[in-house]
């Protein structure tokens, strides 16, 4: 299985980083090895020193498909989940001042955590879903998926382009504002339509 991941989803977290605005989406892969193992702490990885957690709402591919058309995207997902896409942010500024891919800045081990999974039927609308991401107890980033750029069906639509989507792959839809650094003893929980979803320990 893959993990494929869209950045540059949301306007205000492109303002953040002062990032250019994209005409396509941002699309990279992580490996299933970044998976975070369940019950896991986080440990930071000793080439960063600047981690950060970007809160994503994912989508679970539960039927092979390549050309999409985001018309029929939806009979493609029925789980909506939620997880982190960490960023060793200092090595991924340097890739992107060299023009170099960001693996090693987004796809290590631990990279992706990827919390409980809710029937998409539980979600009323997967345009107007509100997550949220607490460390330590304190709302840091507070997204919604009708502020994406491009919704969950473009997505699809999107990444099948490129890349046949099979049964168990994870699309990780992009992070809204308020990313920031994590260091140890941190405790991140992430909220789905007020739900718990998952929580992580940093060490
Ligand atoms: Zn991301």
């Amino acid at each position: 299985m893959k993990l494929i991941c869209i950045g540059r989803n949301y306007t205000k977290h492109i303002e953040e980083l002062e990032n250019e605005k994209p005409t396509d989406p941002v699309v990279f892969l992580k490996p299933d090895t970044s998976i975070l193992l369940k019950k896991q702490p986080f440990f930071i990885p000793d080439f960063s020193d600047d981690v950060h957690h970007e809160l994503e709402v994912l989508i679970k591919i539960n039927k092979v498909g390549k050309h999409i058309d985001k018309k029929f995207a939806h009979k493609y997902y029925n789980e909506i989940g939620l997880g982190i896409d960490f960023t060793a942010r200092d090595l991924q500024s340097k890739l992107k001042e060299k023009g170099l891919p960001w693996e090693k800045a987004k796809a290590f081990d631990g990279a992706a955590v990827i919390g409980k999974w809710l029937p998409k039927k539980e979600v009323d609308d997967v345009n107007n879903i509100k997550f949220q991401l607490l460390k330590n107890d304190k709302v840091v980033q507070d997204g919604n998926t009708s502020h994406m750029l491009w919704k969950i069906d473009e997505l699809i639509e999107y990444v099948s382009k490129y890349f046949t989507l099979k049964i168990g792959d994870i699309i990780f839809t992009g992070t809204p504002a308020g990313v920031g650094k994590i260091i140890a003893n941190d405790t991140l929980k992430g909220f789905l339509n007020d739900k718990e979803l998952f929580s992580i320990r940093i060490k």
